[in-house]
Order: C-alpha cells, then structure tokens, then sequence
C-alpha cells in the first residue's frame, strides 16, 4: 500500500524506533514540534479518527492504554501533550492514523488560542 507510515511499518522507509509489538508502531517524529515528540501508529491501516467505529475499539484503547509508559520511557515524567490530527480541519498531513506524543522539560503553552 502506498502509506508512508505503512512503509515506515514494514521497515521500508527507515524511522528512529522506539516501541514495536504485534498492536502498534512507535517512533521519533521526523520534524519534532517539542523537545520529545514521537508518534504512536496502529499496524492496522486506519485512514483517520474519522474512520473509525465500533470494530477499532480495541485497536483504540490498546494504543492510548500504553501512551503513558511509552511517555515515561521518553523521561516525560511531568506530563506530556497528546495530539490527534483529523482531516482537512484538523490539519492532518498523513491519513494513517496516529497520536502524537510531545513534551519536555517545560510547558508546552495553550494547545489553541483562545478566541
Ligand atoms: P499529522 O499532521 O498528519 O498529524 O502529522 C504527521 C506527522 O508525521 C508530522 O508531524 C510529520 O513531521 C511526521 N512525518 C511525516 N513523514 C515522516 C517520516 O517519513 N518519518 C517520520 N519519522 N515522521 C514523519
Ligand atoms: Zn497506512
């Protein structure tokens, strides 16, 4: 399939990896927008939250389940952001679904301003 991130998946494309098992895919984002920033990726293709339904329950809860120790493997022991970008409104650039996982040493400041 023409998915970068399934590449990425299949060790087709390289990725700086920090987590594999038989659910889901983790690695450095490539363009980190915080000091840590890495992406957590179901094996399954899913094109977007948008996409989802009942059938990816599992799949959905495993993945935001292990966010917290993959976080702390990180050393984001004082909170981290979590981010899902979804379709064209969202500003989503890769329809494979994903959550990214961003933090560091200081506050990350207001997710959106405020109107
Ligand atoms: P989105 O905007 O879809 O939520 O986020 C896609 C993210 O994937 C972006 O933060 C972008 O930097 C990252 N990304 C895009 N292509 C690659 C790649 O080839 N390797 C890695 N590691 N990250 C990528
Ligand atoms: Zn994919």
């Amino acid at each position: 399939m023409d998915c970068i991130f399934c590449k990425i998946i299949r060790g087709e494309i390289p990725s700086r990896k920090i987590f594999e098992d038989e659910e889901i895919f983790v690695f450095h984002d490539i363009q980190p927008a915080a000091p840590v920033h890495f992406l957590i990726v179901p094996k399954q293709h899913i094109g977007s939250l948008a996409e989802t339904d009942m059938s990816h329950q599992k799949t959905l809860g495993y993945l935001l389940a292990k966010t917290g120790e993959l976080a702390k493997s990180q050393g984001l022991n004082d909170g981290f952001r979590t981010v899902i970008n979804t379709g064209r409104v969202g500003g989503q650039e890769v329809y494979h679904l994903h959550v990214h996982v961003l933090g560091g040493p200081d506050p990350l400041g207001p997710l959106l301003k405020k109107r």
